[in-house]
């Protein structure tokens, strides 16, 4: 039977771990780092994810800046609130929660934010160095970079291992398998036009799955002893529950736990986290600011 990877007792320990280097920076600059939120609408999920990332901050001693906006906000007006945040000194990340309403276009408006306070990691320019040899981004996207300390955190070297990512997305897919080339290991992507992924993933030594397919990913697609970590994170019906529904992920977790050497449950897994890494990289942007200026 497969390790499983408590992703909420690792997100705590990492979370502690913030919070003594958060109370050492107020200690010796008399401030703390500052996040800002930023929300457009009242769609209920970006409520609850932001809510989430809120009381975090609150948790661990990190200031958060309320930014909530009405749905008929025009994109210049949402650009101005990203500007006046660029150069407030006491924030040292922005982060704008997606998806935003359909007049507001998401790539302008993520291009806007100062390349130092880019939590997210999703600015081209982060993004583009993650992709290159020898140039390091300012900032990991959060869920990618999730998956990366799971896997070093429960002692699974990457070095020389063959790893197959399932799903290409900008914020998920792509970062994760150019994390994994950083790390040297031999990456495959795997996506929706490729043709027996099976054959594929069982040669794999790690895998990400990050396709958003519902329980896609069979036990006997796993190699024996893989380590395999699931992003993904899909409702399916449930009568059984009070909800009506229930969360899985892309790997069928009953088959595959009997066959490979570590794995991550859903929920429970890197949905937790993804907020932690958020909060690390604003502890991170912080430092880097307040070291800059003595
Ligand atoms: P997207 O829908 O943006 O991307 C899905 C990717 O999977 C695409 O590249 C797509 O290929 C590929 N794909 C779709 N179907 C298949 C298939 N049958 N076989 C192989 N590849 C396939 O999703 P995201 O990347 O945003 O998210 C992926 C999953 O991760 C979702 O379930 C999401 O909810 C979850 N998620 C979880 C987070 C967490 O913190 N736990 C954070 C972010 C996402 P193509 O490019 O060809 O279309």
């Amino acid at each position: 039977m497969a390790t499983v990877i408590d992703g909420k007792a690792v997100a705590q320990t990492i979370r502690s771990e913030i919070a003594e280097e958060v109370r050492a920076l107020s200690q010796k600059y008399g401030k703390v780092p500052g996040l800002a939120v930023v929300i457009v609408g009242n769609r209920k999920d970006s409520q609850s994810y932001v809510r989430m990332k809120r009381k975090a901050c609150a948790e661990l001693g990190i200031k958060s800046f309320d930014i909530d906006l009405p749905e008929q906000v025009s994109e210049s007006d949402l650009i101005k609130q990203v500007h006046q945040l660029n150069v407030n000194p006491d924030v040292h990340g922005i982060l704008v929660q997606l998806p935003l309403p359909k007049h507001i276009n998401e790539e302008t408006v993520l291009s806007e934010i100062s390349l130092e306070k880019d939590v997210d990691g999703f600015h081209p320019l982060n993004i583009g160095k993650l992709a290159m040899k020898d140039r390091d981004p300012l900032f990991l996207p959060c869920t990618p970079k999730a998956c990366i300390e799971l896997l070093s955190r429960s002692g699974v070297s990457i070095k020389g291992k063959k790893a197959v990512v399932v799903g290409r997305s900008n914020i998920v897919g792509l970062p994760a398998s150019l994390l994994l080339l950083k790390a040297d290991a031999t990456v495959t992507i795997v996506h929706s036009r490729t043709t027996q992924p099976e054959s594929i993933i069982r040669e794999a030594d790690i895998v990400i799955a990050a396709a958003g397919q519902p329980m896609m990913i069979k036990g006997s697609w796993i190699k024996p002893g893989a380590a395999v970590i699931d992003v993904g994170t899909n409702a399916v019906d449930d009568p059984t529950k009070k909800s009506g529904y229930r969360l899985v992920g892309d790997v069928d977790f009953e088959e595959a736990s009997k066959v490979a050497g570590w794995i991550t449950p859903v929920p429970g897994g890197v949905g937790p986290m993804t907020v932690t890494m958020l909060l690390h990289n604003t502890l991170e942007g912080a430092k880097r600011c307040f070291e800059k200026k003595h």
